[in-house]
């Protein structure tokens, strides 16, 4: 088997495993794999291995990959920052943005999405550490923000996602886990238009055992399946 496999069977197994701790059933909890700078051929490995998701951070790359057919037989999200002038590449092309962080962005979104006669899921990304330089919303903008993007009927949001502060401890991380759980109980027990909490994005190489003990219906894991991305 090869390394790519062998880290996906085992970091699918803990999943499962973290899953049936939170007291959930293993298929309640999906792998997203974070194929950033891994070309197409490791990405149709990893999707080979099992993966339930590819998820790509940059525009030009997953249009590239895209291109090549490397996501082929399995689905597509968007989880990096997105900017504006962008945003018309990615709207149907994939099935879930994880990393709505204004409102605007949510806006151009459904512009482009209305052009095209489709809905797009979306995530609301958190910045839940409140991160001087991470994206996202407070957690007290979120109601207003949802107030405005639930005007827009061609997006639906179906969850939250955050990227908590990087830790050497991933049980430093249980804190901010938690939070992101009850943010989504309380939006799900308010009533919004195109709005259904039912996605919690959260949890990766190093935490996402603890985030989904914790409530994580997707993970996102890069360097556990591909080993250490090559910066160049
Ligand atoms: C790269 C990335 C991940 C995966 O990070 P690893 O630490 O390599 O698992 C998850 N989410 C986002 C948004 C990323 O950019």
């Amino acid at each position: 088997m090869s390394s790519i496999a062998e880290n996906v069977k085992s970091i699918k197994q803990r999943v499962a495993e973290a899953a049936v701790r939170s007291g959930r059933a293993p298929e309640d909890v999906r792998l997203c794999a974070a194929t950033k700078m891994n070309d197409a051929s490791r990405v149709r490995e990893a999707i080979a291995a099992g993966v339930d998701i590819c998820g790509e951070n940059r525009v030009q790359e997953l249009t590239e990959k895209f291109e090549q057919g490397a996501y082929e037989g399995c689905p597509l999200h968007f989880i990096g920052h997105l900017q504006k002038n962008k945003v018309k590449n990615i709207v149907g092309k994939v099935e879930l943005i994880h990393s709505v962080d204004s409102v605007s962005l949510a806006q151009e979104i459904n512009r482009r999405a209305a052009a095209l006669g489709i809905t797009q899921d979306i995530l609301l990304e958190v910045n839940i550490g409140a991160e001087e330089n991470k994206s996202g919303f407070a957690p007290d903008e979120l109601a207003n923000a949802l107030d405005e993007i639930a005007q827009f009927s061609s997006v639906r949001v179906l969850g939250l996602m955050a990227i908590p502060p990087i830790c050497e401890i991933s049980e430093n991380n249980r804190v901010y886990f938690r939070r992101m759980k009850q943010l989504f109980i309380d939006i799900g027990q308010k009533k919004y238009d195109n709005v259904c909490m039912l996605l919690l994005s959260m949890g990766m190489s190093a935490d996402y055992e603890v985030a989904v003990e914790e409530g994580a219906s997707l993970v996102r894991v890069g360097t556990g399946i591909f080993g250490a991305r090559n910066y160049k």
